[in-house]
């Protein structure tokens, strides 16, 4: 068991400052319980708390630590930029550096805006999609998280995927009633909403594979068939790659999947763990942005020259050879483990993972969308988190996260994991309901 008595005591000094002691919600191990470690060191694979424990990290700053904690070469030319001054607010060489290397990165952004964040993106995005359709309605899906603005704050209103409410106080309604909300991989669905609302959908946007609901690949086809429905009816496709978008391939999803999607929204790994966002497509759609159009959309700190510098050195690295094919082979090496020791314990659980992105779902049927997702034993996966802690691992800390691995982590870091989800699912096997 780890000692965590300064963690403790800097939860109890967080909490009289910070609402729940800390800055993103996720952060405060509601879900699993127990008191979230505060982090003192990144390096390489791991992470080390205030009370000295280590640990094997699979959170990696929910997805933009690619190349693991502090990768030396990231850190040694971020220092030289902030040494050369850590804002401007004018331009610099590097944006327009880092924006040529996402456009050859992914062939349907011919340019993009940089913003600071991934709610910046998502938000923008859609401006724009509302501004070059001239339409108002956006089509997301129930268990997809495209940030915390108001409007893409909406989930599923009852009985009718047609009817969406707020999904947080302070959101008025009004703001979400032109969200219309589908289930993902549920093509019916969304036909359903084109059939009612054609001539008022601006966009459909969507996580080509979901990453804020556990991971949950599309099913062969869906991603196609929003392509056609977006195409046929005047509406644009948004690819939200904050997550994906060079996690599973060079190019992101739509490389992977082959779809060329309207506009596609960016953030994590491009920032190389500082903050970061991007939103980028069709140059005609682009160029409605202010100054060159009428879309206003600003950031004082967008374009960051520090931002700027850790994303380019992190994509100049993920241009190395077989990279990608690296992180294919430790994940799933991972995958085959966990699932070889869930299975010899005799506990019920579905991996779900594309890359090196994955999910243990507590379930024993298969997961295809956020209802599905929700089936999963929230209860079990807390005790399968404390067990897995207590053994050194970091694992998200809800059940309806993604995990990563990096490239940093070791063929020794992956068996250490097997090994200790071996044990802890040894001693779920008692508790384990289906
Ligand atoms: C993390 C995330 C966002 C929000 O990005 P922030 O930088 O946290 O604002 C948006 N969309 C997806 C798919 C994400 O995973």
């Amino acid at each position: 068991m780890n000692r965590l008595s300064r963690s403790e005591q800097l939860f109890q000094q967080a909490q009289r400052y910070l609402p729940g002691g800390v800055d993103s919600p996720v952060r405060a191990f509601k879900a699993v319980g127990g008191t979230p470690l505060f982090i003192k060191v990144g390096q390489g694979s791991r992470l080390y708390d205030e009370d000295g424990n280590e640990f094997i990290d699979y959170v990696c700053s929910w997805g933009p630590l690619i190349l693991g904690h502090s990768p030396p070469r990231v850190v040694r030319a971020t220092r030289k930029a902030v040494e050369r001054g850590s804002s401007f607010g004018a331009p610099t060489e590097l944006e327009t550096t880092l924006a040529r290397m996402v456009c050859e990165a992914v062939p349907s952004i011919e340019m993009v805006r940089f913003v600071s964040s991934g709610t910046e993106a998502a938000m923008s995005a859609i401006r724009l999609a509302r501004a070059f359709t001239g339409r108002n309605k956006v089509v997301k899906f129930a268990g997809g998280y495209h940030g915390h603005s108001d409007g893409l704050l909406a989930k599923a209103g009852s009985g009718m995927a047609t009817l969406s409410i707020p999904s947080s106080p302070g959101v008025p309604a009004s703001l979400t009633s032109d969200t219309l909300v589908a289930a993902y991989n549920n093509l019916e669905e969304v036909e359903k909403l084109f059939t009612s609302f054609t001539p008022e959908i601006a966009a459909i946007i969507v996580e080509p594979i979901a990453g804020n609901m556990g991971v949950v690949p599309p099913r062969p086809g869906f991603l196609e068939r929003l392509r056609s429905l977006t195409r046929e009816s005047g509406a644009l496709l948004i690819f939200d790659e904050v997550i994906t978008g060079f996690r599973v391939a060079y190019g992101g999803a739509q490389e992977l999947y082959n779809i060329s999607p309207d506009l596609t929204c960016l953030g994590k790994i491009i920032g190389g763990g500082l903050p970061i966002g991007a939103y980028g497509g069709r140059k005609d759609i682009m160029e409605m942005v202010a100054p060159s159009g009428k879309v206003y959309q600003a950031g004082t700190l967008a374009g960051n020259p520090v931002a700027m510098t850790a994303g380019i050195e992190t994509i100049s690295v993920l241009r190395e050879p077989r990279i990608y094919e690296k992180l294919e082979g430790k994940s799933s090496l991972l995958e085959r483990g966990i699932i070889e020791a869930a299975g010899a314990a005799g506990v019920n659980i579905q991996l779900s993972r594309v890359g090196s992105m994955f999910t243990i779902f507590f379930t024993g049927g298969a997961v295809r969308d956020y209802g599905t997702a929700a089936r999963a034993d929230t209860e079990l996966y807390a005790k399968f988190f404390h067990r897995m802690l207590s053994q050194g691992i970091y694992l998200p800390p809800s059940q309806f996260e993604t995990s990563f691995v990096s490239s940093a982590h070791t063929d020794g870091d992956i068996q250490a994991t097997v090994d200790a989800a071996g044990k802890s699912f040894t001693t779920l096997r008692a508790l384990s309901r289906d």
